[in-house]
């Protein structure tokens, strides 16, 4: 179906067919025409299937009629500072032949040109919850004409701990308007947010990533602690990968593999919560145009990154939720490209690779280790990591498996202060 089909106007359709979109994704072409007739929707959708244009494309149409006001009318949350500066961006770009002005209100820069910006008028916020409830604060926006509500990654919002923040903002916004919420996962607070948000909702899933990653070519090493630094120089030099993102359990981890890297003469930087707003987007704009090889992040930096054709993820560690897992590898292989995402498996991390394959309904291939790889003598269990286990050795005598990602490598993990319940094996896809 093209895209004309959708009910959009001819100066949206100039800007998608400029990005080169010849036909809708999925979640595009069920979801923009409810979302233009008012409906609500509940759309069950992660990163990389298209959902930003499927909800920005119908609410750039919808506000282009003047109603008057200064006020912002329409209001989207996003878990993380890069998700709003990216939802943000596609708003300006499919909106480009269209009148409306897009804010992008997130911490950790300064204040003032947010403030500005409210100033001088505007049609569409994008935000992360702390910042907006700042400005909220000051007095400094006002929400009283919002008339859509989108609530994107709303299941990482609320894995954050945005929960909150998002009911202090929901008091704020109009009664009367149209809500809806993006989710990649289905929890039962999900459901309760659902609930008491939407008003009939349109449901909308669209086919998770693993279902559909055909595209992503995924593999395995099984490799000692002591030698996966060395393993993943191998990699990259001998495969000449040019763009690799690179995942780490914890930010000191991120931190010391991008030196550790960057001595061995390959561009690397990291990125995590930790870092700067600066800082992070200087490494981002860095990877993107090609002078940083290896961008080392956390789960929750990298969640919602759009970066383009990116042909290599590797996850140095494997994530405690297997669900990341899918998250991680969607940074790949995305809008019908081909990718390759390699997990580098020690000892202690064979229970997550089980728990991953479950969720996959596959088992993943094992590459076989180069000849130096081979002869890393395994690494005795640290004295944290015994000490999280608790019992310290499961029965097999393997080292065992941490009960939670903080305790992991002794490191603090990045962004979840331990709020992040483990997902529950009957946690479903959004409905
Ligand atoms: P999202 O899921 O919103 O993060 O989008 C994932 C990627 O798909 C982005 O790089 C978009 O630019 C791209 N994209 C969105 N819609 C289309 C489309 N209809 N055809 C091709 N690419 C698209």
């Amino acid at each position: 179906m093209p895209f004309a089909d959708l009910g959009l106007e001819a100066e949206l359709l100039r800007a998608i067919s400029v990005q080169g979109y010849t036909q809708p994704t999925p979640i595009q072409a069920q979801a923009i025409p409810e979302i233009l007739q008012g409906r609500d929707v509940l759309a069950g959708a992660q990163t990389g299937t298209g959902k930003t244009a499927a909800f920005a494309l119908p609410i750039l149409q919808l506000l282009r009629a003047p109603s008057g006001h200064k006020t912002p009318r329409a209001l989207v949350l996003t878990p993380t500072r890069e998700l709003a500066a990216q939802v943000g961006e596609s708003f300006n770009t499919y909106g480009q032949h269209v009148k409306l002005h897009t804010a992008i209100v997130f911490g950790g820069v300064g204040i003032q040109p947010q403030k500005d910006a409210m100033r001088r008028g505007l049609d569409i916020i994008v935000a992360t919850p702390g910042r907006l409830l700042d400005h909220l604060g000051q007095g400094t926006v006002d929400l009283s004409s919002i008339e859509i509500l989108v609530l994107d990654e709303a299941d990482r919002m609320l894995d954050m701990g945005f929960i909150h923040d998002i009911k202090k903002v929901l008091a704020r916004l109009p009664k009367q308007r149209q809500n809806l919420l993006f989710s990649a996962t289905y929890s039962n607070d999900i459901k309760r947010l659902a609930d008491g948000l939407l008003n009939h909702p349109k449901l909308i899933e669209i086919a998770r990533k693993n279902v559909a990653a055909d595209t992503v070519q995924q593999h395995v090493y099984h490799v000692e602690k002591s030698a996966k630094r060395d393993l993943l120089i191998h990699a990259i030099n001998d495969g000449q990968w040019h763009q690799v993102l690179v995942f780490s359990r914890t930010k000191h981890g991120a931190n010391r593999l991008a030196e550790q890297l960057n001595r061995s003469n390959i561009q690397a930087a990291a990125i995590h919560g930790n870092k700067s707003q600066s800082a992070r987007t200087k490494a981002l704009a860095g990877f993107k145009n090609g002078h940083v090889r290896v961008l080392v992040a956390t789960d929750i930096a990298a969640r919602g990154l759009d970066i383009e054709l990116l042909p290599h993820v590797v996850n140095y560690e494997l994530p405690n939720v297997p669900e990341d897992y899918v998250h991680r590898i969607g940074r790949t292989g995305r809008a019908g490209e081909t990718g390759a995402a390699i997990s580098l498996v020690s000892r202690d991390e064979r229970k997550l690779l089980q728990d991953i394959q479950r969720l996959l309904k596959r088992e993943l291939p094992v590459l076989p280790l180069p000849e130096f790889a081979r002869s890393a003598t395994p690494e005795p269990s640290k004295p944290q990591q015994r000490k999280a286990n608790n019992s310290g050795r499961s029965h097999n005598g393997q080292p065992g498996q941490p009960r939670n990602r903080n305790a992991a490598n002794g490191n603090v993990a990045e962004g979840t202060g331990g709020q992040r319940k483990r997902r529950s094996p009957n946690r479903s896809r959004a409905a």
